[in-house]
């Protein structure tokens, strides 16, 4: 017998709706590419998110048509997600900090026939447009006076929606289908897209508001500083919205000035991001003396949350660090780490040592970890293996990709390696492949990085393992020290002797001016493996 309940469609555009009913007066603030502030409500929002639908609807969009976006975190960019998925299309959202061709290589792919994007990225577009057969209309995101010259046939969508009508209904649709795409920008092969329904983004959206999760509701002053063009900003634009709180959009400025600057002047209650934009902002503060007084909780995930940068939110700025893990294949949100009964127990000191953990998962998500058999490994903290999840956010395929090698008796294979204890929390020992192997033993690239991060006179760092003549690899730290500041490879060494066993101390510890990164901030390990694979045997 089937519940006698009402098969309502989950659905993006009834996000928006209901905030226009509901939370019609919670604003909306965004930094503009082209300069200034802009400000406004829910209501004026979805107005606007009817007129751009309006708009898609002159340009020919038809359902599940991809539309492209080469945009900061900005008003019109969260209008595009709501007209572009309500009305039916798929918002493919491209990191505009991709190579150039593998941005030809993804527009392509998704096969996109309409690009908005922000003025910053016109020369980009202008460089590759020959190679865009596909494309049919590439409109600017602009005021229409800033119109820039240009060898594109560029539309303006101010002066577009200024044209369209207010009046448009969002169509039922199914909740199975299709409604944004976003390429993972893997460190090897093609960018792998991964294909969001309404329904998952929804329940993605509904899980991400608890408690156990961001806590987010009305009385939130939210910042995502993680880009709306990576994994649709942790999908904060719904959930925010959902929840009716004030959503503050960065646009460009993600340096810690105009954070710091967006963070004071909007009373800022809880911001979201990786930690090399936390670094520079912790950094700022410290230069220029200044605290952050009204935030209360900072989501750190993307990469892993070093016990440093939790402390200095905590002790400097009075803002709890929630540690999230999660990946473009998981909407992104698998686990948080947040305040509960448990944590709230511990002394400062354990809290610390809890908060470095990657959190527990959401409800929602079942995670487990396997062998390279494939077999479940006990949940003990200690034994760690290959994550596994799945839920109904976890991708189950690739676009337009046959290759199922991820997927294994339903279940997705993240990459990454972890332990998971008894209260089921679970930690990142790894990715798969950074993972260092040291005579048949594994030694934690990153446990070591956020231990030699704690010291003052480092900036950034990274651990990667080198092929060595007898241990099969051992690792190399390399250091970007803080401007000013001053180390030598013995006084790093020494630091880091009583805090991590002996077989895991870096063999050598090299000073750089700069780390290669992903075009998602990521450490790009691959790199510093090649450039120095030769360090221990005697060929660098
Ligand atoms: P992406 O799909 O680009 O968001 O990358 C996802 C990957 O980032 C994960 O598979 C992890 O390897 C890494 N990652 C995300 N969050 C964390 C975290 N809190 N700690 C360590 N690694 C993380």
């Amino acid at each position: 017998m089937h519940g006698l309940m009402m098969n309502t469609q989950l659905s993006i555009a009834s996000i928006l709706q209901h905030a226009e009913k509901v939370h019609r007066k919670s604003e909306i603030v965004s930094r503009k590419p082209e300069g200034g502030l802009f400000r406004y409500t829910y209501a004026d929002a979805a107005r606007r998110a009817r007129q751009a639908a309006n708009l898609l609807t002159r340009l020919g969009v038809k359902q599940q048509d991809r539309v492209a976006t080469l945009a900061w975190n900005t008003h019109r960019h969260y209008e595009l997600y709501y007209a572009v998925s309500g009305s039916g299309a798929i918002l493919h959202t491209v990191n505009p900090r991709l190579f150039p061709e593998q941005i030809v290589y993804i527009l392509n792919h998704a096969e996109d026939e309409v690009l908005f994007l922000d003025l910053q990225f016109v020369p980009l577009i202008e460089a590759i447009r020959d190679q865009l057969p596909k494309l049919k209309h590439v409109v600017l995101m602009v005021d229409a006076e800033r119109m820039p010259e240009s060898k594109l046939d560029l539309l303006c969508y101010e002066t577009l929606l200024q044209e369209a009508s207010a009046h448009y209904d969002w169509p039922a649709l199914d909740e199975n289908l299709a409604a944004t795409l976003c390429y993972t920008s893997g460190t090897t092969g093609n960018p792998k897209g991964v294909l969001y329904s309404q329904r998952s983004t929804v329940l993605h959206a509904l899980a991400s508001l608890s408690g156990e999760a961001l806590s987010m509701g009305n009385r939130s002053v939210v910042l995502p500083v993680v880009p709306m063009f990576h994994v649709n900003a942790w999908g904060v634009p719904y959930a925010a919205t959902a929840a009716g709180a004030k959503l503050v959009l960065p646009g460009a400025g993600m340096d810690g000035a105009s954070l710091y600057e967006l963070i004071d002047s909007e009373q800022v209650t809880q911001m979201l991001g990786v930690p090399t934009v936390w670094l520079g902002l912790l950094q700022y503060c410290e230069k220029e003396r200044c605290t952050m007084t009204s935030v209360e909780q900072v989501v750190i995930g993307g990469s892993a949350a070093p016990m440093s940068m939790i402390k200095g939110f905590q002790e400097k700025h009075n803002a709890f660090v929630v540690h999230a893990w999660g990946m473009t294949e998981l909407s992104p949100m698998g686990t948080v780490n947040s305040m509960n009964a448990y944590m709230a127990s511990l002394d400062q000191a354990q809290r610390y040592q809890l908060q470095v953990k990657q959190g527990r998962p959401i409800y929602g998500i079942e995670l487990r970890i396997v062998d390279d058999a494939g077999n479940s490994l006990p949940q003990d903290g200690k034994a760690f293996g290959r994550l596994q999840a799945r839920g109904p956010w976890v991708a189950s395929s690739y676009y337009k990709l046959e290759d199922q090698s991820d997927w294994q008796d339903g279940w997705f294979d993240t990459g990454d390696v972890a332990t998971i204890d008894e209260q089921g929390y679970m930690n990142i020992v790894d990715r798969a492949k950074d993972v260092i192997k040291s005579g048949g033993e594994w030694i934690s690239s990153i446990d070591v990085e956020n231990i030699a991060i704690g010291h003052d006179a480092v900036a950034e760092c990274a651990v990667v393992g080198v092929p060595h003549p007898k241990w099969d690899e051992r690792p190399l730290l390399l250091v970007v020290l803080e401007p000013g500041a001053s180390l030598t490879r013995e006084e790093m060494l020494e630091y880091l002797a009583d805090k991590v066993v002996k077989w895991w101390l870096p063999d050598e510890v090299l000073f750089v001016d700069e780390l290669p990164h992903t075009p998602t901030g990521k450490l790009l390990k691959r790199q510093l493996r090649d450039q120095y694979q030769g360090q221990y045997s005697g060929e660098a």
